[in-house]
């Protein structure tokens, strides 16, 4: 469907009321699931103006999650790129290992308040059934994770990780076997149970109210970012960068910013491998606008407007469409978007590992790799922040195998020349 049919058709003037960002977003599900969005949307307006609500969460992310999560600068890294001065907003320091756990500790929240006692999720590599099934335990809500059964193979860890913390793993056998399967299964668990269960959604994905309110939760890293960064240098940044898979971790960032015009935002999709059709998941280099999972944004497709396969080194951005709000900021122009292969990332994590001493999680070293090709063409005077989403310890694995293609002795002997 063409963007000016769209635009015509739903007239967007209050985003927040129709769930648009410009043409995108909306609430494309199937009639069964209409109620249960409208009362969520209902709640969650209540919820955010409800004092008593808000004190709950951040006392939650301060007390259990980690918040405020440092800003770091980092000198040696600004040094050997010898161009802007870099800060890392440190959400990789956060309970589970990353920004996740904003969102779900928000929602579970706000299920709870509901008198929802039953919370879905689904999970790709496991982070955000990990994340799911942290806070269920927390509030004591029952939980299920729906999860491919070729995803469970490749993270037998986080199948392990979400079963001790009392969450029941569903395995997927339709399809690719991967995430999209195990949203539609966790789709039809809620159109089935709506009246016990809150979907607890992963990003800033899928049906109005989830890209807003996810957006929501996710918030306070940019809120903070702003202050930290105006008590830390008296002045805004340059630029603020964040890798986007569904677009949680960079629209928090991006929202302290938003209305500072001089402040660049910059988003980084996965680049993967090549820049062929299943290559990557770069949806604004390669996708187009369509409706996937319940929202209109840009969506990795092929001629005849089937679903693209994905490829990313790293699980979290391997996902074939990005959230609507992402879409409606690239039209914009509020934001620019770029990618980082998996070469790139992969060597921008040893970079940082080297020089900082953190091992970013290989989502988060997408937007590393961005300060490295971008920190040398700008004044010293200038500040960047990257947001370091998550932790890398959960990629141990991926990286010891691209260690030994890329020959572990030779590589690990260039990088140490390379950073003194
Ligand atoms: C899940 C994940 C991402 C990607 O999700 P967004 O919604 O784009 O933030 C990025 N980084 C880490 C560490 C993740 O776990």
């Amino acid at each position: 469907m063409a963007i000016e049919t769209m635009r015509t058709r739903s007239k967007p003037s209050s985003p927040a009321l129709l769930g648009r960002f410009g043409p995108y977003g909306g609430r494309y599900v199937p009639e069964t699931l209409m109620a249960a969005l409208e009362e969520l949307e209902r709640e969650y307006e209540k919820a955010r103006r409800d004092p008593s609500f808000q004190r709950r969460l951040d006392e939650l992310l301060r007390t259990y999650a980690g918040r405020p999560t440092p800003l770091f600068l980092a000198g040696r890294l600004g040094r050997q790129l010898n161009g802007a001065k870099i800060y890392l907003k440190r959400e990789d320091l956060l309970h589970t290992g990353a920004h996740k756990i904003n969102n779900c500790l928000g929602q579970a929240l706000l299920a709870q308040r509901m008198g929802k006692q039953r919370i879905i999720a689904e999970t790709g590599a496991g982070q955000h059934g990990v994340a799911t099934a942290t806070v269920c335990a927390l509030l004591g809500l029952e939980c299920v994770v729906y999860m491919g059964t070729e995803d469970m193979r490749r993270q037998e860890l986080n199948v392990f990780r979400m079963r001790l913390l009392g969450a029941e793993v569903r395995g997927v056998e339709s399809g690719s076997r991967t995430l999209k399967d195990a949203i539609n299964e966790a789709m039809r668990d809620w159109v089935t149970n709506v009246r016990t269960t809150h979907y607890l959604l992963g990003s800033v994905l899928g049906a109005h109210p989830y890209p807003s309110m996810v957006r929501d939760f996710h918030k306070v890293i940019g809120r903070e970012t702003r202050k930290q960064v105006l008590e830390a240098e008296g002045k805004l940044p340059a630029a603020i960068i964040a890798c986007v898979g569904g677009g949680s971790n960079s629209i928090g960032i991006f929202y302290g910013f938003l209305k500072d015009s001089s402040v660049k935002l910059v988003g980084v999709e996965a680049g993967g491998c090549g820049p062929a059709l299943g290559e990557h998941a770069a949806r604004f280099s390669g996708g187009l606008p369509g409706v996937l999972q319940g929202t209109y944004s840009y969506v990795l497709q092929d001629a005849a407007g089937q679903v693209a396969n994905t490829h990313s080194i790293s699980a979290g951005l391997d996902y074939p469409s990005i959230g609507p709000e992402h879409a409606w900021l690239k039209h914009t122009g509020r934001a620019e978007y770029t990618r980082a292969s998996d070469q790139e990332a992969f060597e921008a994590c040893l970079l940082l590992a080297r020089t900082e001493g953190i091992l970013p999680a290989l989502e988060s070293a997408h937007a590393v790799a961005e300060v490295v090709k971008r920190a040398p063409t700008m004044k010293k005077s200038a500040v960047i922040v990257v947001n370091i989403s998550g932790r890398g310890d959960k990629d141990i694995g991926i990286l010891r195998e691209h260690l030994d293609l890329n020959g572990s002795a030779g590589t690990l002997a260039r990088e140490r020349d390379g950073v003194q």
